[in-house]
């Protein structure tokens, strides 16, 4: 197992002031008064603008983990879950699921973190932890459902969760994960969903070296999927629409590039790869990509399109070829990707953004204007 490096302060000094603010008693009170207020942007409904909103955290139990949010990155779930897209929206909501941040403070029961650490949040904040999935460190996969780091209710209290637009976030530590600070900070944010969704399907499928991999679509995901693929030793061939990102996807890793929207470029590649990771959200043709697996091949979807897709089992069957879909990762794995991207100098690539840019950048993010993934400077937020 990787070991994480702490931090370059020497311990002693750290032991002496942590146990000061672990104590119960004497921070108690501090740390509610600052977490109760909190600067944050929302969307009041579907159709409006998000804008500036207080939102209240709650006090530190024993077992979380309270951090200054640095940086959040913005998933394009954002954007559905802020216009109640996936209906399931509770308003006012404060979208936001690529946090890291330093910790502040921490209940007296905490293990893993002392305050000045460095700590991110991913997309859920809780799950049942008994259920058979969670036993096997498949939160995501949770049978009674994992609590979303927004637009959820707190399992205890019945409390809407508020994502990562926010100077603060109260999470319970076992959801907190551990970061390094090796990686520069920024770029570490947009691994807590665009790196796991990615990074998980590639391990579970073991894509490795001798594997042809196959990468569908280069955004926030895309660009994940292309360096880790690379990363692990696979031939990774990106698989887009847009002439112009071959250069991109080559200086991310990309060994080939082939033009989706040219029938002879996919003709050739009919039957090639071993794997496929489709990160396309929008609807489009599953079949065209099905039959460029080999045989036992498989494609795995990582982007959710709007509307249910037309599969072809004549097109699976001819080569015994596979079609699957995944979310996410387990806490552990999370861990595990967070660790191997300090190892081996892996970051997302990104476009720093004020606050006050959020609405812009959604538009963007529509019109796929961004390479590849705008993450909030929360030093913005005021
Ligand atoms: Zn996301
Ligand atoms: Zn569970």
């Amino acid at each position: 197992m990787k070991t994480q490096k702490k931090s370059s302060r020497p311990s002693g000094v750290r032991k002496a002031t942590d146990r000061a603010k672990r104590h119960p008693d004497s921070r108690a009170t501090l740390t509610e008064k600052r977490a109760s207020a909190t600067p944050a942007y929302a969307a009041q409904a579907p159709d409006t603008r998000l804008a500036p909103f207080q939102i209240r955290r709650r006090e530190v139990r024993p077992q979380d983990v309270q951090l200054e949010i640095l940086y959040c990155g913005v998933c394009h779930s954002d954007i559905h879950m802020a216009r109640n897209e996936w209906k399931q929206t509770i308003y006012p909501v404060v979208p936001g699921h690529e946090i890291v941040g330093r910790v502040t403070a921490v209940g007296n029961k905490v293990t893993k973190f002392r305050s000045g650490d460095l700590a991110g949040v991913g997309v859920m904040v809780d799950s049942c932890r008994e259920c058979v999935n969670c036993r096997k460190g498949l939160e995501q996969y949770c049978t009674v459902g994992m609590v979303l780091t927004y637009s959820a209710r707190d399992r205890r209290t019945g409390e809407i969760t508020q994502g990562g637009y926010s100077k603060r976030i109260v999470v319970h530590e076992d959801f907190v994960f551990r970061l390094s600070d090796a990686l520069p900070l920024a770029g570490v944010a947009p691994l807590l969903c665009a790196g796991i969704t990615t990074y998980s399907p590639l391990r579970h499928w073991k894509v490795g070296k001798g594997h042809k991999l196959g990468v569908v679509g280069l955004g926030g995901l895309g660009h994940m999927a292309v360096k880790f693929g690379a990363s692990f030793g696979a031939e990774v061939t990106m698989l887009s629409t847009s002439p112009d990102k071959e250069r991109d996807a080559r200086r991310l890793g990309a060994h080939k590039f082939a033009l989706t929207s040219d029938s002879a470029q996919l003709e050739k590649l009919a039957g090639y790869f071993d794997f496929i990771i489709d990160t396309v959200s929008a609807k489009h043709d599953y079949n065209a990509y099905l039959k460029l697996l080999a045989t036992d091949g498989a494609m795995i979807c990582v982007g959710i399109p709007p509307t249910s897709a037309e599969v072809e089992v004549f097109t699976l069957m001819g080569g015994r070829r596979s079609l699957a879909a995944s979310g996410i990762g387990g806490i552990p794995e999370t861990q595990e990707m967070l660790d191997y991207c300090a190892e081996h100098g892996i970051t997302s690539d990104i476009e720093l953004i004020d606050i006050a840019s959020i609405n812009d950048a959604y538009a963007r993010m529509l019109k796929s204007d961004v390479r590849y993934r705008f993450v909030i400077d929360m030093a913005s937020l005021t």
